[in-house]
């Protein structure tokens, strides 16, 4: 019984390992067994490519009522709920071969399997920095490569996904000698969805402008859709105008289930792992170059510092807005030694902040002017002085509550408030 998990058969230029779903369906005799998995992985390793997507699927025999979950040049692809064992009737590794750039970054991977693996290997993939010797010395399954194996980490984290929350995303791809130019998807048929549809999600930024169900890169994918109820999806899809394409399929994906994230005290949160830290806010929020918002977060005398990035756009002036001595959660990965980049935030409590001003004069109901540094206050006009000022509560601006990036900056793993918050 074939369980495939492929991985890194893209670069950042081309490709992409979603689009080998449509080839092996095409080449294969097998049948579709549940829904094509796309699995996405830690998003803070520097090394990966664009997306950081593995995807697996379960080839067999189909037995029991199948579903259409896509068509392939008008042919409906079906999928069914079980399966009799069966030979791997292709070569996979050749479509990987025909399809994946030759370029040193790139690194594609297959794993075929019996069974899935142990789900430790998919935990650890989607939070941390996983040595892929490691992964070869124990995962089960035939293991081939191209360039390298680092790509086993992907491939064998793709089959050991063991779902714990899921999302969909049905994908629209485009005819091989189309790949590379512009495309045409209507920016109001994603706002329509956008405002139209609760159950899906990231389909359009109104603020930015920004049309997030269309690739920004060179790449198979048209378009993209991702909800929570895959049965919608299909109607969905017929709400989206664009340039005609040849095939699409829907995924069952942990895009949107924040299953990166885990809480971790400050010393615990290594380079590229990602994180949910907790802590009081230790600085004032600070601009810096490059448009960057940052403030330190400390828990039990160990600090971390917490930034938004230029792209996060307005979430950047809404963190401006916390104060020393709030208490947050921090949601993100540690990009950098000491920094970690915050995805999504959770204000626990807010701080009184407490301003000091100068008093009124009783006698000539003036306010006061400052005489420097501990020196009180006096009246201009009567000569009238004070010892202490006024002390003045600074009203909040920010609420109690959970607040994240705009949809223009959100990663894939990235569950959007609106969905819930599953930790
Ligand atoms: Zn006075």
């Amino acid at each position: 019984m074939p369980i495939l998990g492929i991985d890194d058969t893209d670069s950042r230029s081309e490709m992409c390992t979603t689009y080998l779903t449509i080839e092996i369906l095409k080449s294969s005799n097998l049948d579709l067994i549940g829904y094509p998995k796309l699995v996405r992985l830690n998003p803070n390793i520097p090394l990966k490519t664009r997306g950081n997507a593995a995807i697996s699927l379960t080839l067999g025999r189909g037995e029991g009522r199948s579903t259409a979950i896509g068509k392939i040049d008008g042919e409906q692809i079906l999928s069914y709920p079980r399966y009799r064992n069966e030979k791997m009737d292709i070569d996979v590794m050749s479509i990987i071969e025909r399809f994946s750039p030759s370029e040193k970054d790139t690194n594609p991977a297959l794993i075929i399997s019996g069974e899935e693996n142990s789900e430790n290997f998919y935990w650890d993939a989607v939070r941390e920095f996983v040595d892929y010797r490691k992964v070869l010395e124990k995962a089960k399954g035939d293991f081939s490569s191209i360039n390298g194996q680092i790509g086993i980490v992907g491939a064998n984290a793709a089959i050991s996904w063991p779902r714990r929350n899921t999302t969909y995303e049905l994908i629209a791809y485009l005819e091989k000698n189309k790949w590379t130019g512009r495309h045409y998807v209507d920016d109001s048929s994603s706002m329509l969805i956008e405002r139209s549809f609760p159950d899906t999600f990231d389909n359009f930024d109104f603020k930015n402008k920004y049309n997030a169900i269309r690739p920004t890169t060179k790449t198979p994918i048209l378009f993209g859709i991702r909800g929570v109820d895959p049965d919608r999806l299909i109607q969905y899809e017929g709400y989206v105008k664009s340039e005609p394409y040849t095939s699409s399929i829907i995924y069952e994906t942990n895009q949107a289930t924040d299953d990166h994230l885990v809480e971790r005290s400050i010393a615990e949160s290594q380079l590229y792992f990602s994180a949910i830290i907790r802590g009081f806010v230790s600085s004032e929020p600070a601009w810096s170059r490059g448009g960057i918002l940052g403030l330190d977060v400390e828990m039990n005398g160990e600090k971390i510092r917490a930034v938004a990035m230029e792209p996060t756009k307005e979430f950047r002036t809404l963190l401006a807005k916390l104060r020393r001595g709030d208490e947050v959660r921090v949601y993100g990965g540690i990009t950098k030694i000491g920094i970690i980049n915050i995805e999504k935030i959770e204000v626990v409590s807010v701080s009184r902040v407490t301003q000091i001003r100068p008093p009124l004069c009783h006698t000539c109901k003036t306010r006061m002017e400052s005489v420097g540094r501990g020196g009180g206050f006096r009246c201009r006009k009567c000569g009238t002085r004070s010892k202490t000022g006024e002390e003045s509560i600074e009203k909040r601006e920010i609420a109690p509550g959970f607040y994240e990036v705009p949809i223009v900056a959100r990663r894939h793993l990235a569950r959007p408030i609106k969905l819930g918050i599953v930790k």
